[in-house]
């Protein structure tokens, strides 16, 4: 190796967390270095993640309400798909956004440096190029933000029809047939994709429903809207073997829901949860301790065991968000430059960006009857709204939460078109402390999609009889 480059600061991956971190620790006056083994920035969000999985869900949502319009009295001959094209577009967006990080981190005199980095001690990490170049690098302080990657099934075969979401985003085929193995966020955002493109999809979800974690009224909603995506959706089910032949991926299934033969698919799509990177980066040498799941535990500034070496993002836990991870890294970057900053958020918001999308943020109804929290609901049903009969799409609603004394709003969920750019008035409202009346009283531009959280909150304060 040279002889050891010294920074203030090193952030060790350069996702969303990490770039975050980075970007505040430079512009809070720190000499910052930024490793990344892959060689544009961005992480598993912008470049395998979050962002090229929203161009794709775009051109679906466009194809699909093209459609529609027949009943709107506008006709379309059958769409032609150049699938090249398709994946043209997505991975424009994709190099726009991490070229446009790249300028971010020059302009700030980040020094970005492309390896895979492992730390030698507290005080050092090594960088290894993919020429089998190494370097040394000396840190002040260090940011861990090396994220997490998709979970491999065991069983399921090494063969080019599995993959799991990066294989998915490629877009090499449209199969005819595909199976998704979990039925989460991001099991449902890539089927949504490959059905507005022709597929025809079976999901196996080892639990009794889909989308974890939202209520069972919002998902309702999504499965009506989608079942004819579907041939078959077997919950309370597992896989338990596949085989590669020839003409396909035979899959066994175990369950309540189990069909008793193999089954055939063109492609399988594993989207059973994410592991963090923690084993990955020689913590150890460090003296930073990782669970044995992998996970890096730190306190509310973003501290590992080590009091000069934090992490952030998806390697700290659940919820693996990109929005999550962001706040994180700006915590940790300004507690590094002596600020006293913590992790204080009181919620952070999910999005499934299905079609309808589904969102929801704070205390669900099904946490709020499992810890006997009394709440009164106010529910908008969008067939009401003038705005969303209008678009053509008055499946959804929206419903909010408030304590059952102070009335204020404790939580919020949203199906339906665009639930997912909504949900934010919900998160602050919530960060706010607003009561009912709060958000009922404040005037919402009509009509809009968004005036059903003002309407969903003069329902619940119709129902607060002590109310003024
Ligand atoms: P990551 O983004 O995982 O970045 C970690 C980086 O560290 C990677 O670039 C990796 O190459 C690098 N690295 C790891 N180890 C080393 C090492 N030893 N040396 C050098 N570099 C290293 N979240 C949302 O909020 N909204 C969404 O819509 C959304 N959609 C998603 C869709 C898909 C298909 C997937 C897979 C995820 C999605 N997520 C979404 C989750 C989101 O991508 C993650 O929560 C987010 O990327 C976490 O950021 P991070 O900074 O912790 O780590």
């Amino acid at each position: 190796g040279s002889t050891d480059a010294e920074y203030d600061v090193l952030v060790l991956g350069a996702g969303p967390g990490g770039y975050s971190a980075a970007f505040r620790a430079a512009d809070l006056g720190l000499k910052v270095v930024l490793i990344e083994r892959y060689a544009t920035l961005g992480g598993v969000c912008l470049n395998v993640g979050c962002i090229p999985s929203k161009a794709l869900l775009h051109t679906a949502a466009v194809l699909e309400e093209a459609k529609s319009l027949s009943a709107h009295g506008i006709s379309f001959g059958e769409p032609k798909i150049d699938l090249d094209a398709v994946r043209a577009y997505k991975d424009g967006v994709v190099s726009k956004l991490t070229g446009g990080l790249a300028g971010m981190a020059r302009a700030r005199k980040v020094t970005v440096v492309t390896g895979v980095g492992q730390f030698v001690d507290a005080q050092h990490v090594s960088v290894q190029d993919d020429k089998g170049q190494s370097q040394t690098i000396k840190f002040g302080s260090a940011i861990i933000a090396a994220g997490s990657q998709s979970v491999k099934l065991p069983f399921l075969p090494a063969d080019s029809r599995v993959f799991d979401s990066t294989g998915a985003l490629l877009l090499s085929s449209i199969p005819k047939k595909m199976l998704i193995v979990g039925g989460g966020i991001i099991g449902l955002e890539m089927g949504t994709v490959y059905s507005a493109l022709g597929t025809r999809l079976d999901v196996v979800e080892m639990q009794s429903g889909l989308m974890q974690g939202a209520d069972r009224d919002l998902v309702k909603v999504w499965e009506k809207m989608n079942a004819g995506r579907f041939d078959n959706i077997m919950l309370d089910t597992k896989t338990v073997g596949a085989q590669a032949r020839e003409d396909g991926i035979w899959v066994s299934f175990e369950g309540k829901n189990a069909p008793s033969a193999a089954q055939r698919y063109d492609l399988v799509l594993q989207a059973v949860g994410r592991v963090p990177n923690g084993k990955k980066i020689a913590a150890d040498k460090a003296g930073v301790a990782v669970t044995e799941r992998g996970f890096i535990e730190v306190d509310r500034q973003m501290r590992t065991n080590v009091s000069h070496i934090y992490a952030i993002g998806d390697i700290v836990g659940q919820p693996m968000l990109a929005h999550k991870a962001v706040h994180e890294g700006h915590v940790a970057a300004e507690a590094i430059a002596g600020q006293k900053s913590f992790f204080d958020a009181r919620v952070i918001p999910s999005v499934a960006y299905t079609d309808p999308e589904v969102a929801w943020v704070g205390l669900t109804e099904d946490e709020a009857k499992s810890q006997g929290i009394a709440v009164e609901r106010g529910v908008f049903p969008w067939a009401a709204s003038g705005r969303a009969i209008a678009n053509g799409r008055d499946e959804g609603f929206t419903k909010l939460l408030f304590d059952a004394t102070t009335h204020r709003v404790l939580g919020g969920a949203i199906v339906g078109t665009h639930a997912g750019d909504l949900i934010g008035e919900v998160a602050l409202a919530i960060e706010m402390g607003a009561d009912a009346v709060d958000i009922g009283k404040t005037i919402h531009p009509h009509p809009t999609l968004g005036e059903s959280i003002g309407m969903a909150a003069e329902v619940a304060e119709g129902s607060c009889t002590d109310l003024p």
